[in-house]
């Protein structure tokens, strides 16, 4: 089968043919219809430093994904050939303290799909029953194979309560936009998001924020005056990895201001922890996707309305793959998708 793999240890990705996976006693073998292009990947394609400590050469790449079930190992139960599935990338140990109080997204041992073991990028992906999840009739291929990092802006949103508040979102990548979106969609009063890029800020005032703004080229405290906010924020999603960006929310949150975070910052980043300390905020910090209950609000929340579709902007065949990764790494892009059928 054709596969997008690690072949080199240089900037780049290769066209790779693999045997299809066996189908162990609990795994499905999905056939792949598409997936999208995570910042994850564009890591591993650049090769940086974190991508050659942890990612073996030869390795299948890419975690985001929609497919249809073609074979299902004998103890698999709950799925039927032909249904349609997106999966979740993190495979968990089953065994530890946290997988066992059925906290699996708090694994110790996580194992990710595309990074540590074979990946999506393929013609057929082979994972554990367990980790596939079914995809509604009513919703898109397109939105299914953004499902993954859809769930890290649902975790996100959805850890404190935004009916009524005002929310600030830092980075308006497409995980940012759509956390914006589902703060739209629960009820937050003003969701203000901030970014550095016009395009990105472009597509999230698409999905109806209430103000996009470039932190360059404008101050938030007069975004925050006009828009009558005297207090500060009251929910914060730092989704900018961006450590200036993240001072910033924490400049602008509120007494008692809850913020959660999802950005990965440099290992260098410092903040002012009196900000922490005298507003006496409360952080905390996301990873992946809770298995399953995130996956559940993420399906059932398309189906009440929540409108994401402005964050996919290309599609490409796989075989314009190279194409497609120089969209995504360009930053004038929300998620790339490859078609492989
Ligand atoms: P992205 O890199 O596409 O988006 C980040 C955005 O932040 C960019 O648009 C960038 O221009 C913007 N930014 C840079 N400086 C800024 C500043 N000073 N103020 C405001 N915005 C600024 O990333 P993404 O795919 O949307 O993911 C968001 C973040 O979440 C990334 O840091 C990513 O590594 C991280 N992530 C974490 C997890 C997890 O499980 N914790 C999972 C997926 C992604
Ligand atoms: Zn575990």
């Amino acid at each position: 089968m054709r596969t997008l793999a690690k072949l080199k240890p240089e900037k780049g990705i290769w066209m790779d043919d693999k045997p299809v996976p066996e189908v162990g006693y609990n795994d499905v073998l999905i056939r792949i219809r598409k997936t999208a292009i995570c910042g994850t990947d564009i890591h591993i394609y650049n090769w940086d430093e974190w991508s050659q400590k942890t990612v073996p050469l030869g390795m299948t790449t890419g975690h985001e994904f929609v497919g249809e079930i073609v074979e299902m190992g004998e103890g698999v139960r709950g799925f039927s050939k032909g249904d349609r599935v997106s999966g979740e990338g993190h495979l968990v140990c089953g065994y530890c303290r946290n997988c066992r109080a059925g906290r699996r997204h708090l694994c110790r041992n996580t194992i990710g799909v595309g990074v540590n073991r074979q990946g999506a990028f393929a013609e057929y992906l082979c994972i554990p029953a367990v980790n596939a999840f079914p995809i509604p009739d009513d919703i898109s291929d397109d939105l299914a194979s953004i499902f993954d990092p859809y769930g890290n802006a649902v975790h996100t949103a959805l850890s404190f309560d935004m009916v009524g508040e005002d929310v600030l979102v830092t980075g308006a990548g497409p995980i940012g936009i759509m956390g914006a979106a589902i703060a739209r969609h629960v009820g937050a009063r003003h969701v203000v998001i901030t970014d550095v890029n016009d395009y990105r800020l472009g597509l999230a005032e698409k999905i109806g924020v209430t103000r996009a703004v470039n932190v360059m080229k404008e101050s938030l405290d007069d975004v925050m005056n006009e828009l009558g906010m005297v207090e500060g924020f009251d929910v914060g999603l730092e989704m900018s990895g961006n450590g200036a960006a993240f001072e910033q929310m924490l400049e602008k949150m509120n007494h008692g201001g809850k913020v959660a975070l999802l950005g990965i910052p440099s290992a260098d980043t410092t903040i002012d922890w009196n900000q922490v300390i005298f507003k006496g905020l409360v952080i905390k910090g996301i990873y992946g996707r809770e298995m399953f209950e995130t996956w559940y609000k993420m399906a059932t929340m398309l189906q009440s309305g929540l409108a994401i579709e402005p964050v996919i902007t290309h599609h490409f065949p796989v075989d314009d793959y190279a194409k497609a990764f120089e969209v995504m790494a360009s930053g004038q892009s929300g998620k790339v998708i490859l078609d492989w059928q």
